[in-house]
């Protein structure tokens, strides 16, 4: 059984829309995907509807911005119940965090010289929900001034660069809880990734976290080392945390990270599947849970 618990489709930041992402994971091979869109559950009717087409199981998921300590932390959500109000409130600030963000972003572009416009943005990101800085990125390509994605993270768009501004992020130890609440189970998306700084998120953190809550840690993506792998697996299994792997597919949006290049072993999604059904069942609500 082949399982990938992290993809983005068009309705955040990745480039194809989510009945495409569940048609080429049934191509990959796989048998589980989880659709995971930051901010957003806007792709789920469709992927839904795809995966009974291609007989591929669905978990319903999201991944949350987060802030932990100061520093930006990625939170996979699966399963929560989608109307969940304290969730859905939250998740609508981070949306508008971000919207409010987009045309500040430009501004500065702008004061660089580069003109564009939130019309050249809207041209590329299409359906998606949550916009974001790779919206501009390509934005930026089709304008001629970068290559690519990456090129427009390293010029202008990333920490530090002449056009980032930051935007509200959910507390993370607080959305933890909210989505527990929503009856689903969370997992820290590539922690140790090189964008981040490992420091932040020590052993006692991870410790800590799993006291709100957590279910897992995802230590098989494509930001970590294989050093880094073996350490986040040894933290998981010592802390009695489920240890994910994942693609974090993105379509054209992002290079090396094609459906199934990391996967999740099948007891440790089993695992997962359980924490699921407990949360639910103490919640009394929760999404679809997927039959294993
Ligand atoms: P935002 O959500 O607007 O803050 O932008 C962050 C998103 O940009 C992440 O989810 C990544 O998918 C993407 N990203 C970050 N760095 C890069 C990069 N160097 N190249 C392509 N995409 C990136
Ligand atoms: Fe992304
Ligand atoms: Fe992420
Ligand atoms: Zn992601």
């Amino acid at each position: 059984m082949r399982i990938d618990l992290h993809t983005h489709s068009d309705r955040s930041d990745g480039t194809l829309p989510p009945d495409v992402v569940i048609a080429e994971a049934a191509r990959a091979g796989l048998d589980v995907v989880a659709l995971t869109d930051h901010d957003s559950f806007d792709g789920w009717g469709d992927a839904a509807e795809a995966a009974r087409v291609h007989g591929v199981t669905l978990v319903r998921g999201v991944e949350v911005s987060c802030r932990y300590a100061g520093h930006g932390v990625h939170l996979l959500g699966y399963l929560p119940d989608p109307t969940y109000a304290p969730l859905t409130t939250e998740l609508q600030r981070i949306l508008d965090g971000r919207n409010l963000r987009l045309p500040r972003i430009l501004e500065r572009l702008r004061d660089r010289g580069i003109d564009i416009t939130l019309e050249d943005v809207r041209a590329v990101s299409h359906d998606a929900t949550a916009t974001g800085r790779p919206h501009v990125a390509d934005a930026l390509v089709r304008l001629g001034v970068v290559q690519d994605r990456t090129e427009a993270f390293v010029r202008y768009l990333g920490p530090g660069g002449p056009a980032y501004v930051d935007r509200y992020a959910a507390d993370l130890v607080a959305m933890i809880g909210l989505l527990r609440d929503a009856g689903g189970v969370s997992v820290v998306a590539h922690p140790w990734s090189g964008r981040h700084d490992q420091s932040a998120l020590s052993a006692e953190a991870f410790s800590a976290f799993r006291e709100a809550g957590l279910a897992g840690i995802e230590v098989d993506h494509q930001d970590h080392d294989p050093t880094t792998r073996s350490r986040l697996a040894d933290l998981a299994r010592e802390l009695d945390l489920v240890a994910t792997g994942s693609s974090d597919f993105h379509g054209a949006g992002k290079v090396d990270h094609d459906l199934g290049v990391n996967t999740t072993a099948p007891e440790q999604f089993e695992r997962l599947m359980d924490l699921a059904r407990a949360a639910r069942a103490a919640a009394g609500r929760g999404s679809d849970l997927v039959p294993v």
